[in-house]
């Protein structure tokens, strides 16, 4: 499968076209942003990491039953997937407050959750992805009811399976972000990536970050976090 026309640049991945229409390639860059691009930044062999450790767990997911885009990593950067119309929301799944969370309930980051938090915002950078609850998708048409239920159900899968993965590994999973897309016919599936940018990962163990935030927070040591996350995972 090769390149044809680049189709669109977002801030951490660029999307090419290839001959057959119902499929793309995902080329994942080095670049960072934080705050909805206020802060800029790179981060050295990023795009290999997170394409690696997205193509990994996808594949884990898939495996106990969760549909998602990937078809073939083709590069250390590159992947072929299924061509989707995206869903316009961003799918957030809680096990321990982090974030904008203990920020929004005043809790100390680390207080565990007494039950698992699903959230939905709006994917849209001109409103800073905005929280929506079940009304106002409904209300603005952007998924079926029917759509949601199944979003909601593989979300809090992917969470049991992917929790369970990780803290053999040592990783707890504070937190992350889905998005999902259908395909021609309609099917709902997983797209996007799942990686340091996208969850909150901390040793279980040290409580350490392994994660975005390292960035988002200036702490520094971003880049041997995410390595150790692909070390720990793909055992390199
Ligand atoms: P929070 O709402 O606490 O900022 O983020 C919750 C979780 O979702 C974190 O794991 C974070 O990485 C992920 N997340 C939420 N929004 C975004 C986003 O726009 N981009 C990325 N990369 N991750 C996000």
């Amino acid at each position: 499968m090769k390149k044809v026309k680049e189709l669109y640049e977002g801030k951490a991945k660029k999307v090419w076209t290839t001959e057959d229409p119902e499929v793309l390639i995902v080329d994942y860059k080095d670049d960072a942003t934080a705050g909805n691009g206020a802060k800029k930044g790179t981060i050295h062999d990023k795009g290999i990491i997170n394409n690696r450790v997205t193509n990994h767990l996808m594949k884990i997911l898939e495996k106990e039953g969760i549909p998602t885009h990937l078809i073939e990593e083709i590069s250390d950067r590159e992947t072929v997937v299924k061509k989707v119309s995206i869903v316009p929301l961003e799918v957030i799944v809680r096990n321990i407050a982090a974030g904008s969370l203990a920020n929004r309930l005043g809790l100390e980051e680390g207080t565990p959750l007494g039950k698992t938090v699903l959230e939905y915002c709006y994917k849209d950078d001109a409103l800073g992805d905005p929280m929506v609850n079940e009304y106002h998708i409904m209300a603005m048409d952007w998924c079926t009811k029917e759509e949601l239920d199944l979003i909601a159900e593989y979300s809090l899968k992917i969470n049991k399976i992917l929790s369970a993965y990780l803290k053999d590994l040592n990783i707890e999973l504070i937190d992350f972000k889905l998005e999902y897309g259908r395909l021609s016919d309609g099917t709902i599936v997983l797209a996007d990536e799942i990686s340091p940018d996208t969850c909150r990962f901390w040793d279980s163990v040290t409580k350490e970050k392994l994660d975005k935030d390292r960035f988002r927070r200036d702490m520094g040591g971003e880049e041997d976090a995410y390595k150790e996350v692909m070390k720990r995972l793909l055992g390199e």
